[in-house]
């Protein structure tokens, strides 16, 4: 399969491919959502210990430039390894990615399909 990744397909990919994730992905993940919230220091820190989110060096790496560069890096690395078994919903008229898993009708041609119909 032939594919550029486009930024609709690397959305779909970042939120629905997360069983593709690694655990360190899924931390760094995480670990710039919550730092990015606001949330209390003595929150931060259980959930550090509860292992939810990190400082360890390898993890502030990935996050440092930010979640746009973390998104690219992770959606890139799971195409190249992947690519062949990811679950995607493509539109059987376009071969664009859907919205969502279920999603039953394509955001660029507007063609719609039903379950089972096509693959
Ligand atoms: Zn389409």
């Amino acid at each position: 399969m032939h594919m550029i990744i486009y930024r609709e397909l690397e959305d779909y990919i970042y939120e629905y491919c997360q069983q593709f994730q690694t655990q360190n992905e899924l931390i760094a993940q995480r670990t710039l959502m919550y730092t990015s919230n606001g949330l209390s220091e003595a929150m931060l820190s259980s959930m550090r210990r509860n292992g939810w989110i990190s400082d360890e060096p390898v993890i502030l790496d990935m996050i440092a430039d930010g979640p746009h560069e973390l998104k690219r890096r992770v959606v890139e690395r799971i195409w190249r390894e992947h690519k062949d078994v990811l679950p995607l919903n493509l539109c059987p008229k376009c071969n664009l990615i859907a919205r969502t898993p279920l999603a039953r009708q394509c955001r660029f041609c507007k063609h719609s399909w039903h379950a089972g119909e096509a693959s």
